[in-house]
């Protein structure tokens, strides 16, 4: 008989990727495109059922595709298959994505936050295997967060539990995604780091550069000395670093993880988002904090999302 597989998906403000998961946490196949751009929100539910629908074609010639678990970056209340709110997806508000995929699917679908997905994925497999209690934060487009407390992701009244991107940092700092100001997310995500990096050749007078530059150039540039981009990368740096200090004050986990495509630019992000959090601390528990770099990269979210699936199959 064929084994079971969960159809996993993590939809970000920028990729979009799908994993066809075993029940050990193996992805047997994966796809993944860059997100579009939506105006409504019944175009992006549509072009979602469409590309979910084609893996799952594909993914039945490995495994017996038994639901979907979807990993959406916006605040979610699972219970329901509902977004709330997705400021780096269209800014919709409301989407019913999990109904309507299960109408268009035929199979069960379960919702959850992108960064919970992940934090489940990195307690399972990854680099918080063991701990009792972890904090996860995805760095992105936008910035996002996952509690595990006692070994279960905690969701919070609402569902919303680990919304840390909109956490504030600096009053009346600059302007996050989600319309508020100051928040960890307009300091420490690919988009603001790549805005606070125009910003500083604009103040330079030298013209921005030509084209796009993302923030993954940014953190290469930074490494090899270019001013603006050490300058950008250390102002997410500073941000990242209160989030940290922040957390571990509120929660005091074991250990807290940094995911998400932006920690790729690794110590030259990390190291002084470390030092700074260590500077705000209490030196009496500052030695009690662990930042570790999450493992599983790209496929931290579409582990965890099978893993909040497997046991809810009938
Ligand atoms: P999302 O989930 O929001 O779609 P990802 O977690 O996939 O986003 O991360 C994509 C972002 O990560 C892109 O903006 C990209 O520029 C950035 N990125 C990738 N590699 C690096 C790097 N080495 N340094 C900084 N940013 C990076
Ligand atoms: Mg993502
Ligand atoms: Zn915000």
């Amino acid at each position: 008989m064929k084994r079971d597989i969960v159809l996993a998906v993590d939809l970000g403000g920028t990729n979009l990727r799908f994993g066809a998961v075993d029940s050990r946490g193996r992805i047997v196949l994966r796809a993944s495109a860059k997100m579009g751009t939506y105006r409504r929100k019944s175009d992006l539910l549509g072009d979602l059922a469409g590309a979910i629908d084609g893996f799952m074609a594909e993914a039945a010639a490995l495994g017996r595709p038994r639901a979907v678990g979807l990993g959406f970056a916006g605040c979610t209340d699972s219970s329901r298959g509902l977004i709330y709110f997705a400021p780096n997806v269209g800014g919709f508000k409301n989407i019913g994505a999990g109904p309507y995929l299960e109408r268009r699917l035929g199979v069960p679908v379960f919702v959850e936050n992108d960064a919970n997905c992940a934090a489940v994925g990195e307690h399972w497999k990854g680099a918080g295997r063991g701990a009792r209690s972890l904090f996860m934060f995805t760095l992105g487009t936008g910035v996002g967060g996952g509690v595990v407390m006692d070994g279960r992701i905690w969701r919070g009244a609402a569902g919303t539990a680990g919304e840390v991107g909109h956490t504030i940092v600096m009053a009346g700092g600059p302007r996050c995604s989600c319309g508020n100001r100051g928040c960890l997310e307009a300091f420490a995500s690919a988009t603001a780091i790549v805005k606070e990096y125009r910003r500083l050749k604009r103040a330079k007078g030298r013209a921005a550069p030509a084209g796009r530059v993302t923030a993954r150039q940014i953190t290469g540039l930074a490494r090899r000395g270019d001013k603006a981009a050490v300058a950008a990368v250390g102002y997410a740096a500073r941000g990242l670093g209160m989030g940290i200090a922040n957390i571990f004050n509120l929660l005091n986990p074991e250990v807290i993880i940094v995911g998400g495509g932006v920690s790729r630019a690794g110590r030259v992000l990390l190291g002084p988002a470390v030092r700074e959090a260590r500077g705000i601390l209490f030196p009496q528990l500052a030695r009690f904090l662990r930042v570790k770099r999450a493992t599983l990269g790209d496929d931290a979210a579409l582990i965890g999302a099978a893993r909040l699936v497997f046991p809810r199959l009938k």
